[in-house]
């Protein structure tokens, strides 16, 4: 059998881009070691996938080149893929943000892609481990464990990037694009939550549980959402959208209270009621153990009637500025995504084709292109997907 067409992977990208393609009636293969296609799908929005967000802006996306997504997703938006959705049946909701959840299964997104394969002649093969990829003639020439060659004009790279291995993810597209010349760009775990050094841990261990409202800042990236302390250190929204602008030794900001001003109700509470616990006053806004944990990190006790202005500036600023200093992250075992990846400027950003090597495609979570939570990552895995798939 002879294929237009291989794409390595049957996961987000790999799925879109050859109903795509069969849809332009070209012969596809999909290879994949897994014994499941879309299985990141199937686990993803809690069981219910996250399939995009209707505020998707490339604004959204990390990238050492901000501008390479720009045309792939104005070519491919979440409108197309929600008339996809809806041509399927598939009744959704807005949970928040403009994050768009299927209201019953994940696995529905899973089998309407595998169905537009079927129904566009797509050849989908799973559990094939690849064991080489060669380059001759103009022909890629894929070598898999089960001991049968195949050959196309096209290779697409799909697999994906490294988080979460458990599942079987691989750094096989990046090996495959060094092989061939491509750069990569250092890759390492976004959207993970973090992980508190011993003495940090020992102290708010007991909080373990605790969710509370935030806004979480590194540098000039802000996020408001929720927070939530874990056994290990801190997870929630805010904490998986900012660690994927994290650096190894860097500390985040917490905003505890957003929309208050803690320095005022402090004053103002000394003259309208000086008698109550500061304790107190912190617990109308902060989960009390929270609120006492902040105020014995700076030794502040006693009633309002004791503050001075300085009391009152210095727990505001805990309060509002909480310095927050991650030892690590719970890395690619936890990770939803990885950042960095195969280099944008080695790409075309019209096709995802290799700038010099004809024929050879790269879509996905393998491309230095990532993300923010909220169904992002998967609308740049369909138009990227879509991208390839219109251009082979
Ligand atoms: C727990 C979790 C929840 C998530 N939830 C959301 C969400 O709700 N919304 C959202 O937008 N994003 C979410 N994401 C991110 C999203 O799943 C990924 O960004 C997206 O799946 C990437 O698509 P992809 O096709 O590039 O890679 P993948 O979907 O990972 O597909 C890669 C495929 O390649 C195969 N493969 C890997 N290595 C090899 C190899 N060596 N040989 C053969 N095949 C190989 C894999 O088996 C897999 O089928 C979530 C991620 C995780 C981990």
């Amino acid at each position: 059998m002879i294929y237009d067409a291989i794409i390595l992977g049957a996961g987000a990208a790999g799925l879109m881009c050859a109903a795509t393609a069969g849809a332009r009636g070209r012969r596809v293969l999909v290879l994949d070691h897994a014994t499941h296609a879309g299985e990141k799908i199937r686990i993803s929005g809690g069981g219910r996938c996250n399939f995009t967000n209707i505020h998707c802006t490339p604004k959204n996306f990390l990238s050492e080149n901000p501008r390479f997504c720009i045309s792939a997703l104005s070519r491919y938006t979440p409108q197309d893929f929600i008339a996809l959705v809806q041509r399927y049946n598939i009744t959704y909701h807005e949970k928040t943000l403009g994050q768009l959840f299927c209201d019953h299964s994940s696995r529905q997104i899973v089998q309407m892609l595998l169905d537009e394969c079927a129904h566009h002649g797509v050849t989908i093969q799973m559990q094939q481990s690849i064991t080489d990829v060669q380059h001759r003639d103009g022909k890629f020439i894929i070598q898999c464990a089960s001991s049968h060659e195949v050959q196309s004009d096209n290779l697409i790279l799909a697999t994906g990037g490294l988080s979460i291995p458990k599942m079987g993810a691989t750094g096989f597209a990046y090996d495959v694009a060094k092989k061939f010349g491509l750069r990569i760009v250092p890759t390492r775990a976004g959207l993970v939550p973090f992980v508190s050094d011993d003495a940090t841990l020992s102290q708010m261990k007991p909080l373990a549980g605790i969710a509370f409202a935030s806004i979480a800042t590194h540098g000039k990236v802000h996020f408001e959402e929720a927070s939530l302390i874990t056994h290990k250190g801190l997870s929630g929204p805010a904490i998986l959208q900012i660690s994927s602008y994290w650096r190894e030794g860097d500390a985040i900001a917490l905003n505890l209270a957003p929309h208050h001003n803690v320095a005022t109700m402090l004053k103002d509470a000394r003259t309208t009621s000086p008698k109550q616990e500061v304790l107190s006053v912190l617990s109308t806004l902060l989960p009390k153990r929270l609120a006492q944990f902040l105020l014995e990190q700076i030794g502040m006790s006693g009633t309002c009637a004791e503050l001075s202005n300085t009391h009152c500036d210095k727990i505001a600023q805990q309060v509002h500025h909480w310095l927050y200093h991650p030892a690590t992250t719970e890395g690619y075992r936890t990770a939803e995504v990885t950042l960095g990846g195969i280099d944008t400027r080695d790409l075309s950003s019209q096709t995802m084709e290799a700038t010099n090597v004809r024929g050879l495609y790269c879509i996905g979570e393998a491309v230095d292109v990532t993300g923010h939570l909220g169904g992002f990552n998967f609308q740049w895995a369909w138009a990227s997907g879509y991208a390839a798939g219109m251009a082979l």
